[in-house]
């Protein structure tokens, strides 16, 4: 299994941060074996996309897209549009976007299946806040989370990322233990055994978010269900992420 490195730029960055932080990455050595991608606002794509043509070492992914195919949806942005300006992946369910803006489970399997259908990678973010966590809830709510997804459709033959995201660690610099996060993936893998089949679930690549820094990753990723990170804050330094990634 590939490690994935993602960098979630939420809504910061502008031009000249995203020359840096290409002109940083550009200096990594090639991992084979190794995906790093950032996902800037998508605005930024079109230049990133550009930027990158020098460099094939690193991709792109969206933060949203719209629920709809192309359309007389006002100010959405479609699966499609973003893969036609270099996006390879879409996070779908972030938890700020459930919270914040109010999305729902069935709205968040509607975006799952517009990223397949637009032949994107969809990276479903899952996790529990800090009084699910402690009240014993962690599972519960993945479970809910997931079986929302997962219930009726088994997308066969797709390639989809699942992202564990404790909300009480988001932007608190309060990182999950590496053994709590472990724990999780192992029961998140073991669920989508059950729902999918024990060989596919090997093959789901279980990223682990939630203030990462380049101080924790390597802890994080020594864990065999950790495959990879989603980096939030620490995405926006060149610096950080390249620690982070090498
Ligand atoms: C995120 O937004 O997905 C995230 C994990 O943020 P941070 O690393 O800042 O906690």
């Amino acid at each position: 299994m590939k490690q994935y490195i993602f960098g979630n730029w939420k809504q910061n960055g502008d031009r000249v941060l995203l020359e840096q932080m290409m002109t940083t990455l550009k200096t990594l050595p090639k991992q084979n074996d190794q995906v790093l991608a950032i996902f800037p606002p998508d605005v930024f794509l079109s230049t990133a996309q550009h930027l990158l043509q020098t460099s094939n070492t690193f991709k792109l992914g969206a933060q949203n897209l719209s629920a709809y195919a192309d359309g007389a949806y006002t100010g959405e942005v479609s699966g499609h549009m973003l893969q036609e300006v270099g996006a390879s992946f879409v996070l779908v369910g972030h938890s700020e976007r459930r919270q914040l803006f109010a999305e729902t489970d069935a709205l968040v399997l509607a975006k799952f299946q517009q990223a397949l259908a637009a032949q994107l990678i969809p990276v479903l973010c899952v996790g529990e806040d800090l009084q699910a966590n402690e009240a014993n809830q962690t599972l519960a709510v993945i479970e809910k989370q997931l079986t929302a997804i997962f219930a009726n459709n088994q997308y066969e033959g797709q390639k989809f990322i699942i992202a564990y995201e404790p909300i009480w660690a988001i932007g608190t610099g309060k990182v999950a233990t590496k053994e709590q996060a472990q724990q999780v993936h192992a029961w998140i893998r073991k669920f989508l055994s059950a729902l999918l089949s024990e060989q596919r679930a090997q093959q789901i690549p279980l990223i682990y978010g939630g203030s990462v820094k380049a101080e924790n990753a390597k802890n994080l990723l020594s864990m065999p269900d950790i495959n990879g990170l989603l980096v939030g804050g620490a995405s926006l330094d060149p610096e950080s992420f390249q620690w982070i990634a090498l």
